[in-house]
């Protein structure tokens, strides 16, 4: 397993300035906070998902000083529809901590932006690098893919130690001169390389700029890297949503307790059997409900079988927490996609 350092760094760097991807709207910045906004919603999400979102919530909160002043529930609510509600909680509470332990400035090395909320290691030195130059390496799943095969490195990341092992290569592999320039480049090289030429399947080699460093690609069996042999278990779980109605139009909605799915969400009253959301509602209205097609809805590691019953309920009704909202109030609140959804559909 050998690779020249300088020469693979040096392919990365020119390919991305003529092949990459130049123009994306937190490219060509070295703000941390906008770069640091971008990788949080990347993290699990597509560039095309990502662009409206990124946009919307700079309008809505242009640095980390507003992000960081306001109520959590309207971060929730600018980042309803993106998923994996804890980034949003992470990046607030990272915004607090920018600028309550570090003066409203983002630290400028990878080691010292781990330590804030939501800040793994490679999103840390994804920042290090595109804004202050620093010679720190990223290991997402993508770039994973890419170095795993131009290394041929055939261990089972399932393995830390293993995993351990990559970081180093990862490390060894940087540019080593010009860094303010090249890091960057280079960062952005291999996450471009990962995301549009080295592909999970059926991968570019034809055209990647390191096809003839590439061991993989070498052995013919490129899709044979990275090895992980841990496969993520799949649950499923029903949830019954209770739609309850008043005349007016207004819809009952609770906050989502923390931990567990949704959290901290705006949401339709969630049960766990349809006896438990029949006890919730009045005798009356109990024989008086409208059973709406289930439909389901995929977490990272479980199928939501989701039942929405509907239900008309006087005004004056209530279900523990939670409150009426009227329809022109639910739209601007934080909600899981799937319930946003199913209330726009109805
Ligand atoms: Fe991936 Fe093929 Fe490039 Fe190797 S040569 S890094 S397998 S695209």
């Amino acid at each position: 397993m050998s690779c020249d350092p300088a020469g693979f760094a040096g392919r990365v760097i020119r390919w991305q300035r003529t092949h990459g991807r130049n123009t994306l709207p937190w490219q060509n910045t070295r703000d941390p906070y906008r770069v640091w906004l971008s990788e949080i919603m990347l993290q699990q999400t597509q560039v095309a998902a990502v662009l409206g979102y990124y946009e919307r919530f700079l309008t809505r909160f242009p640095d980390v000083q507003g992000l960081a002043a306001a109520p959590l529930d309207d971060v929730l609510a600018q980042w309803s529809g993106l998923g994996y509600y804890s980034r949003a909680r992470n990046l607030h509470a990272c915004a607090q901590q920018v600028v309550q332990l570090h003066g409203g400035a983002f630290p400028q090395t990878a080691l010292v932006l781990q330590t804030l909320p939501g800040i793994g290691p490679s999103t840390a030195a994804a920042i290090s690098s595109f804004c202050f130059g620093e010679r720190a390496a990223i290991l997402d799943g993508n770039v994973k893919r890419v170095l795993t095969r131009v290394l041929g490195f055939g261990e089972d990341l399932a393995s830390s130690t293993n995993e351990k092992q990559l970081w180093c290569h990862a490390r060894a592999l940087l540019p080593a001169r010009e860094l303010q320039e090249n890091m960057p480049r280079y960062t952005q090289g291999l996450m471009d390389i990962g995301a549009t030429v080295c592909l999970p399947r059926n991968p570019g080699c034809l055209i990647c700029p390191v096809q003839t460093q590439c061991t993989a690609c070498a052995e013919g069996r490129p899709e044979a890297y990275p090895v992980k042999t841990r496969k993520l278990k799949r649950g499923a779980e029903s949830l019954w949503l209770l739609h309850a109605r008043a005349e007016n139009g207004a819809v009952w909605l609770q906050k989502r307790p923390t931990p567990g799915v949704w959290a901290g969400l705006y949401c339709l009253p969630v049960f766990a059997s349809r006896a438990a959301l029949d006890a919730a509602l009045p005798q009356p209205v109990r024989g008086n409900v409208r059973e709406v097609e289930p439909f389901v809805h995929v977490l990272t590691h479980k199928d939501l079988h989701l039942h929405p019953i509907q239900a008309m309920l006087p005004a004056g009704w209530s279900a523990g927490e939670g409150a009426w909202f009227g329809a022109r109030e639910w739209p601007g609140l934080g909600l899981p996609a799937p319930v946003r959804r199913f209330l726009e559909a109805v």
